[in-house]
Order: C-alpha cells, then sequence, then structure tokens
C-alpha cells in the first residue's frame, strides 16, 4: 500500500515542472554558477540536474533526504524575509517517494571523485559509493511517480504539455538569473542528445533572452521599468506586517516589454513571464493587466513580456500552497490600477 509519506511527497511534487523548480532552485541555493539540465525522454526516464555549487559535506550524507531537514533556515525570523528559495527540507525527502533518487556530489575542485549516494523510499540513505566527479551536485531522478500509478498515467497522457511548462519554466530560470550558465537539453529514446537552449553567463537579461529566445526578440523590445507608490492607507487589511503607519509601499517592474507598434502575433505563454523578487510565478492578474493596456494600442497581437516585481518580502506570501507556486500580492487591486497607468504612460512616451 501507500504510505502517509508517499501521498504527502505528491503534494510537494505534484508535477515534472515541480522536480524541475525544485532543484534547480536547490542549485542555486547552492550558490553554483553553471547548471545544467538533462532530460531524457522529457523527463519520463530521467530528469538530472548537475551544478558547480558548493556540494554536500559528508556530515550531511545520513539527513540529506529526510523530511524537513534543511541546511537553510536557523531561526524562525527567517521564514518572513527569506533569501534562499528552500527552507522546509522537503523536496529531495519527497522525490525519494516518488522516484528512483540518487545524488551524486564532489566538495573540492581539485578532487577527481565524488560521491555517489543512494536512498530509500523513506529518505534513510542506503549506501555510499565513490565515483568520477566535478565539483558541485548531480541530482538524478528516474522513473517519476514510478509509485503512483495513476499520477505516472496522467504525466504519460499530458507530457506534451508538461514538456512546454518545464522548458518555459527552465528559460524564466535562465533568463532572470545573471551571471550563472543554464544548459537545458534531451535525449528521446536512444537518439542524439540535443541542446534546447544554453546561456553563457551573462551580465544582463537582455543577453539572456537573446541566448534563449534568439536575437530576433530584441528588435521588438522596449525597456520596462515602471515605480509604482502605493499611497499609505490606514486599514489594517492593506498594511503588511511591519508596515510603520504612513509609510509608502514601492514597487519596481522592471524588464522587457514588446513595443506595441511591433506586433509578434499571438504569444505563448512561455513568452510571458513573471517574476517576484526574481522567483519565476504565474499571475494571472498582473497578466490580464498587461494584456488589457497592450490591447489598447495593438488589439490583434499580444506582447512578449518579461517583468520582475520588486517589491519588500513582507508584501506578498508564498508559503500559501506546498508547491510555493501560488504568490499572494498583498493590496493587489490598488497595485494593478497603478500598474496600468504606468504601463500607459511608458506607451505613450514612444515614438511610432
Ligand atoms: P531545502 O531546499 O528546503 O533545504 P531540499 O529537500 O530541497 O530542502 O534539500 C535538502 C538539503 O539538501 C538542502 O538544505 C541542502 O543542504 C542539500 N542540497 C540539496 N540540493 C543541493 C545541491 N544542489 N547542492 C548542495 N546541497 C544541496
Ligand atoms: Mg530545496
Amino acid at each position: 500500500g501507500r504510505s502517509v509519506h508517499q501521498i504527502q511527497s505528491g503534494q510537494v511534487i505534484v508535477d515534472l515542472c515541480s522536480v524541475v523548480k525544485e532543484l534547480v532552485e536547490n542549485s542555486l541555493d547552492a550558490g553554483a554558477t553553471s547548471i545544467d539540465v538533462r532530460f531524457k525522454n522529457q523527463g519520463l526516464d530521467s530528469i538530472e540536474v548537475q551544478d558547480n555549487g558548493g556540494g554536500i559535506s559528508p556530515q550531511n550524507y545520513e539527513t540529506l533526504a529526510l523530511k524537513h531537514h534543511t541546511s537553510k533556515l536557523s531561526t524562525y525570523s527567517d521564514l518572513t524575509t527569506l533569501q534562499t528559495f528552500g527552507f522546509r527540507g522537503e523536496a529531495l525527502s519527497s522525490l525519494c517517494a516518488l522516484s528512483h533518487f540518487s545524488v551524486i556530489t564532489c566538495l573540492a575542485a581539485d578532487a577527481p571523485k565524488g560521491t555517489k549516494l543512494e536512498f530509500e523510499v523513506s529518505g534513510k540513505l542506503k549506501g555510499t559509493s565513490v565515483v568520477a566527479a566535478q565539483k558541485g551536485t548531480t541530482v538524478i531522478v528516474e522513473n517519476l511517480f514510478n509509485n503512483l500509478p495513476v499520477r505516472r498515467q496522467e504525466l504519460q497522457r499530458n507530457i506534451k504539455r508538461e514538456w512546454n511548462r518545464v522548458i518555459g519554466v527552465l528559460g524564466q530560470y535562465a533568463c532572470i538569473q545573471i551571471g550563472i550558465k543554464f544548459s537545458v537539453s534531451q535525449q528521446a529514446g536512444k537518439g542524439k542528445k540535443t541542446t534546447l537552449f544554453s546561456t553563457k553567463g551573462n551580465q544582463s537579461t537582455r543577453e539572456n533572452i537573446v541566448n534563449v529566445f534568439g536575437a530576433k526578440t530584441l528588435t521588438s523590445l522596449i525597456t520596462l521599468d515602471l515605480n509604482l507608490e502605493l499611497e499609505p492607507t490606514s486599514g489594517p487589511s492593506q498594511r503588511w506586517s511591519t508596515q510603520e503607519d504612513g509609510e509608502k509601499k514601492e514597487i519596481r517592474i522592471v524588464g522587457h516589454i514588446s513595443r506595441p507598434a511591433y506586433g509578434e502575433g499571438r504569444q505563448t505563454p512561455d513568452r510571458q513571464m513573471f517574476f517576484v523578487n526574481a522567483r519565476p510565478c504565474g499571475l494571472p492578474q498582473v497578466l490580464k493587466a498587461f494584456n488589457e493596456v497592450y490591447k489598447a494600442y495593438n488589439a490583434s497581437q499580444s506582447a512578449f513580456i518579461f517583468a520582475n516585481i520588486e517589491l519588500d518580502t513582507h508584501m506578498y506570501d508564498v508559503n500559501v500552497s506546498p508547491d510555493k507556486r501560488t504568490i499572494l500580492l498583498h493590496d493587489q487591486n490598488r497595485m494593478l490600477e497603478n500598474l496600468k497607468v504606468a504601463l500607459t504612460e511608458l506607451f505613450e512616451s514612444q515614438d511610432y
């Protein structure tokens, strides 16, 4: 039968996309400057994420994949000012329960050898062996959902849609992260490995966008830099926890957007990207506001949007769902009103 552990794990790791997000965020948390994501059969056979980050110390091998073991959170107050992506220690433990899971890690840059760690379904360390490795960590997830047949079938049935979402999300990380090389490749069956895209450790999101979406994208893009100031309110429901009376909320939205005159046809979701403090996320209400303004200028097309919303960590909540996919923005309606005004001003200031 299915254990409680397996059922709970299915709430953190809900699909292919959550696997990829958790592993990439772990690599970023580990200080990697190079992240290589390799799929076999679109992830149905395996997903491997290799990084050149800090690696895992031997004293953490035993507890690595146990539930709620994390090296990242030291005090409760850290929860409100989260700097790292991870903090719950649930991803690796969940992956043990939901796949054939192993890790290869190597601490020192000059060591020619690393350690391969294999785990039991419970997250208990099964054994270690010495293997060839470079500095950093490789996490290998094989046969995802092999022990949840219904979930596995669902994944196989929806693989095309899932795959598009996964590649879209990886493109988002690759574009937003400055100075980090991303490479994403896929191998179908026994076929040749093909690289889907790679970034070069660029110093700007523009260069990243060129690497991921091609140079042609740039011809239509203008710089997005909106400063929204929300006047102070007195109602406690609109105040975030540490906001002083009379303190303004400042929100900056930076990135790139199509100039309305350059239509690009209908955009697919992977070309309409939103981030909150560099964390990729779906923000349907914000997208709707962008589309509304853009449509007033160019009714037949939609915009390429790359928008990072920078705001105080107290002004949103990422911890509403275990998969961290839902983000709640405080005082969202007032923010959207200001956003539409600022975006209209930006478009008005362009020469056509
Ligand atoms: P969390 O990220 O919430 O801490 P995870 O289950 O994702 O929990 O990871 C558990 C622990 O494993 C992390 O706290 C970290 O110490 C270690 N870890 C995971 N991935 C990596 C990696 N790529 N490089 C170094 N350490 C890692
Ligand atoms: Mg994590």
